[in-house]
């Protein structure tokens, strides 16, 4: 693996391990896949899809100030190069591209990105400028790394739904991937903030995933109403503070009163100082309803090791 700090270092090795790789067919030649870092096995499925995939595989690492509209959630956001570099190297990155901000963001730029209506709701109305940060560093490294595919979580509904429909708008030649959401083996969804929890808040944050699953299954069960569905998640769950529950529609993330289209059930809460994103995605096809709760691991996440 190839660890490398500026966009035309990582083009390069990017194209020199495309060549040792040999051949011209087959998969795509690199994929890409954009992270924070303090790595768990959210980003690995990612890592291992874009392998399977991809001849090479480009991963970012870059904790971007500018999503961030809290900026003591900056300071604290995990970070561990050297633990990122071995996790990285061991899933099978050719090129980790790990940026200083002067590379990311020139002091005389003055470009930006509004990512419109599909930003409006949930985390765009909850975290002011956070789309357009997410939309101006994801712009960047869609652009300037060279990159046919990146692959993104489902975890982050609304932030794929938005990078789906940028890439579209712009232009870009790259095909955006979207892949399940990974969760701990009690349920509780993968994020690097899940070490900020204490033990007491780790237990009470499980409602957020016991409220989305029986929400998935009253689905599974027939119920349509979005109303019903969002009722079903927080009903008699109290230990979390509901910031919103809220149907939404894949395409766009406009907010839906019946499901009745690829959509998806998307909550933010906090538990404490943290707080954390889930949902379950609705897939509708001549076969019915399809729910993708996610992965569960089977052991302990790496997140603790
Ligand atoms: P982050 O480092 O949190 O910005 O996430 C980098 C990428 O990993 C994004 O595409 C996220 O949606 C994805 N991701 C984060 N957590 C998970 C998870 N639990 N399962 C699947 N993908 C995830």
């Amino acid at each position: 693996m190839r660890v490398v700090s500026s966009f035309s270092e990582a083009r390069s090795a990017a194209g020199e391990a495309y060549h040792r790789s040999g051949g011209e067919e087959g998969p795509a030649p690199i994929g890409l896949v954009p992270t924070m870092g303090f790595l768990h096995e959210g980003h690995l499925s990612l890592i291992s899809r874009a392998r399977r995939e991809c001849r090479v595989v480009t991963m970012s690492l870059y904790v971007n100030p500018r999503q961030f509209n809290v900026s003591s959630d900056f300071d604290r956001y995990p970070r561990s190069f050297e633990r990122d570099c071995e996790l990285a190297a061991e899933a099978g990155v050719d090129v980790l591209f790990a940026p200083p901000t002067s590379e990311m963001y020139e002091s005389t730029e003055s470009t930006s990105i509004h990512p419109g209506p599909v930003t409006r709701t949930m985390e765009g109305a909850g975290r002011p400028g956070h789309f357009e940060g997410v939309a101006l560093v994801v712009a960047k490294l869609l652009a300037g790394l060279g990159a046919q595919r990146a692959y993104f979580g489902r975890k982050d509904a609304q932030q794929l739904t938005m990078i789906r429909r940028m890439a579209r708008d712009l232009r870009f030649p790259i095909e955006i991937v979207g892949c399940p959401t990974i969760r701990e083996s009690d349920g509780l969804a993968l994020s690097s903030r899940n070490i900020l929890m204490s033990a007491h808040e780790r237990e009470a944050a499980l409602e957020i995933s016991r409220g989305l699953w029986a929400a998935a299954l009253a689905a599974e069960g027939g119920e349509r109403s979005a109303d019903v569905l969002r009722r079903v998640v927080t009903r008699d769950r109290s230990r979390v503070a509901w910031e919103y529950v809220e149907l939404a529609d894949q395409d766009d993330a406009s907010m839906l009163d019946v499901l009745d289209r690829p959509s998806f059930l998307a909550v933010a809460a906090s538990v404490g100082e943290v707080r954390l994103i889930d949902n379950v995605f609705f897939d509708t096809g001549s076969d019915g309803l399809a729910v993708d709760r996610g992965i569960v691991l089977e052991g302990p996440s790496l997140l603790y090791r």
